[in-house]
């Protein structure tokens, strides 16, 4: 249970996918180890010369300095969330004190270009205790979770469950992982249906057309791994709109400058001064805490954006000098046959 726990979390993806699929070529971006979160309104090529920027510097020295009580009493002063270890609170305090800055200064910025909604999703999958490292997931739920970046707040949920066809049989460990019976799946549409269904509910939103958004997950698997296997078991595309994503993970540690090993869900939450709510490993109420996270990120200042994408079937990093860009409207993938 442990050692597929450590897989599952170490992000990276085990397909084992060799053959060049010109469809799965979405980006020619090379992998960037330095992908800083950039932070709201900063200048786009460098260009700190607006005295602004020297007045943030002192103000972050002077935070740097603080114990972690004067964080805390600095933060209830401001009206901030007081929650949180020394190194979010110094963080939620360096953010707002920049954002009130720049917004008086001339350097103005540039949130007109930011997602309206950032959409969340976490697959849950079939499996075994101690899954080969060939073993094909099935989704066996599909959930999303759409915040609203303009009023932070989750404004509406998806929830279908998917049966399994290659093995349609449910292990008990995975019953007892997910919360996902038999029945359950039995019960549900296959993985092309729900799909669609999906897609139906994202057009419905206007996501793509109207409003700007991405998606959302929790490391590289739930797109790199669950998706792309998923896809070439159903004979479908990939879906284009599902090509590059936040990793939060990546996200949180360079924006609280955190090490990759407090990036698991239980531990972005607890070092936010939160719990965990619901069911562990319900694909549903993991979309909910990873969105409860996101917009805890999102108020204290970070400008979550896509990070990561699928190339040749492998999750690539997306460095931050890629022009901003939303995710393109949802549509139901072609058939590869
Ligand atoms: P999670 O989002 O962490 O709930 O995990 C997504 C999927 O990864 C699950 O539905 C399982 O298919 C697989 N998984 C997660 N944890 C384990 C584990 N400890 N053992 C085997 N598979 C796991
Ligand atoms: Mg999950």
């Amino acid at each position: 249970m442990e050692s597929q726990k450590k897989i599952r979390q170490s992000d990276g993806n085990t397909t084992g996918a060799s053959r060049k699929d010109e469809d799965e070529e979405c980006c020619s971006y090379t992998a960037c180890d330095k992908n800083e979160e950039r932070e709201p309104s900063s200048p786009n090529r460098g260009d700190f010369s607006d005295p602004v920027y020297k007045e943030i510097a002192v103000a972050n020295g002077t935070i740097n300095r603080m114990t972690r009580e004067e964080l805390q009493a600095k933060c209830a002063e401001l009206k901030l969330d007081p929650r949180g270890v020394k190194d979010v609170l110094r963080k939620r305090l360096k953010s707002y004190y920049k954002k009130q800055k720049l917004m008086h200064s001339a350097a103005g910025g540039n949130s007109e270009l930011y997602y309206d909604y950032i959409c969340v999703v976490d697959f849950e999958a079939t499996c075994e205790e101690n899954n080969p490292l060939d073993y094909h997931h099935e989704i066996i739920e599909f959930p999303m979770v759409l915040i609203d970046t303009h009023t932070l707040e989750i404004v509406d949920t998806f929830q279908e469950y998917v049966k399994p066809e290659i093995s349609p049989q449910l292990s008990d460990f995975c019953t007892q992982l997910t919360g996902i019976t038999q029945e359950m799946v039995d019960e549900a549409k296959t993985f092309n249906a729900v799909l669609k269904r999906a897609v139906s509910w994202l057009k419905e939103k206007e996501l793509g057309t109207k409003y700007k958004y991405t998606f959302l997950t929790d490391g590289s698997w739930d797109m790199g791994k669950f998706l792309y296997t998923q896809c070439k078991l159903s004979r479908i595309r990939f879906p284009q709109f599902a090509r590059k994503w936040i990793n939060i993970r990546k996200s949180y540690g360079n924006f609280y400058k955190v090490a990759r090993s407090q990036t698991k869900l239980i531990c972005m939450l607890e070092n936010l001064g939160m719990k965990y709510e619901g069911r562990p490993h319900c694909g549903l109420d993991d979309s909910r805490n990873i969105a409860r996270i996101a917009i805890h990120m999102l108020k204290d200042g970070c400008q979550l954006r896509v990070n990561e994408c699928l190339h040749s079937g492998e999750p690539r990093s997306v460095p931050v000098s890629v022009p901003f860009e939303g995710a393109p409207a949802p549509q139901k993938p072609k058939s590869r046959d």
